[in-house]
């Protein structure tokens, strides 16, 4: 696979928080108990909580929504959970059902406590949701057997089962799927300090002479996502082998990044146009989302769900009722003059 960097590329995009194809190997670095999961706190310090007293009630654990943008551990903790139960857990996608009868499969094939895992829950078909309706409440479904005078309900009891839901979009999920789920979980972006131990933690695995520096600085040009600082590591390990004498420091880091076009702040090149954009085009904004997706010839869900998250964090764009706008620092940071806007909340 080839993975150019020019910045009017639609190829893969090394920052990218969407799995890409060279994430396959992704497996080997995915935390198994919730002690090796670093980060979420808050959502670890509930859930041990859940899991703890469903074990001590020798019941199913209440189903989860795991919310979040792509690459942060949705899948991880899912597992996670399914180790820390002892349960097995079945992996399925809201868009890889295709009709009613996979959904029923899926759920007449679970054992008693296991987990099924959906994956992107917003892109379940929603005439199939009503499936999933009785199957959380009352661990049943009703199946109809044939058309018109002569069709036929069947009722079939389900085993106890745990679904877990995760999604990019809470947003989209109508509020009865929502309201069925017993925990909502959202995880938050990294700290560059817990992106640092993911990526220590990921070095050793793959057998990686990293120095403490050299991982802080993949760390904090991650976007504050696991899954990118997994993948620079394995770009950065390439460039020290070659270029170097195969340790990863400071430098190394820092010159491997740069040469990805990975800068500073984790900004890569699609970043970056989209706030020259609003900048060139707009005069800093405010401009809708649609309009910016089109000028920049991107998905607007693309950047609402996987770029503006971090850029929001960096505080390098507001999100106002008019549309986005580009701040100061986001001038400072591209080092273009600011002109001053009138609607910028600064
Ligand atoms: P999502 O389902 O949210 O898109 P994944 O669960 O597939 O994200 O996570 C992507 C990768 O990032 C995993 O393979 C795992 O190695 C790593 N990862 C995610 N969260 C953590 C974490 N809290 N600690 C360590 N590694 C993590």
């Amino acid at each position: 696979m080839s993975i150019s960097f020019s910045e009017e590329s639609n190829e893969e995009i090394i920052t990218s928080a969407a799995r890409l194809s060279e994430d396959n190997n992704e497996g080997s670095l995915r935390p198994k108990s919730i002690n090796e999961y670093i980060g979420q706190e808050k959502a670890k310090g509930n859930l041990s909580i859940f899991i703890n007293a469903a074990k001590m009630r020798n019941e199913p654990l209440d189903h989860v929504l795991l919310h979040g943008p792509p690459g942060l551990g949705k899948t991880t903790l899912a597992s996670v959970i399914a180790n820390e139960m002892g349960v097995n857990m079945r992996i399925t996608s809201g868009p890889a059902i295709e009709k009613p009868g996979d959904l029923v499969a899926m759920l007449t094939n679970l054992n008693e406590g296991d987990i099924l895992f959906v994956d992107e829950i917003h892109r379940l078909n929603r005439a199939y949701e009503e499936i999933l309706y009785p199957a959380m409440e009352d661990y049943a479904i009703d199946i109809i057997l044939g058309k018109g005078p002569s069709a036929n309900s069947i009722h079939l009891d389900l085993p106890h089962f745990t679904l877990i839901g995760a999604t990019t979009r809470s947003g989209q999920l109508t509020a009865p799927l929502r309201d069925r789920f017993g925990v909502s979980l959202r995880l938050e972006l990294y700290t560059p300090e817990e992106l640092k131990k993911i990526v220590t933690r990921s070095a050793g695995i793959l057998n990686v002479d990293i120095e403490e520096s050299g991982a802080y600085e993949i760390a904090s040009r991650s976007r504050g996502t696991p899954r990118i600082a997994n993948r620079l590591l394995r770009r950065v390990r390439d460039y020290a082998q070659v270029m170097a004498d195969g340790v990863i420091t400071n430098s190394v880091a820092d010159m491997a990044l740069s040469s990805l076009e990975v800068d500073k702040l984790g900004l890569d090149a699609l970043d970056r146009r989209m706030l020259r954009s609003i900048i060139e085009y707009y005069n800093g904004g405010p401009v809708g989302l649609e309009t910016l997706a089109a000028t920049i010839n991107e998905e607007a869900v693309t950047l609402e769900d996987v770029y503006e998250p971090y850029l929001l964090q960096k505080g390098f764009i507001t999100r106002t009722p008019r549309g986005r706008c580009v701040t100061r620092r986001a001038y400072e940071h591209l080092g273009i003059v600011f002109a001053g806007q009138q609607e910028l909340d600064l």
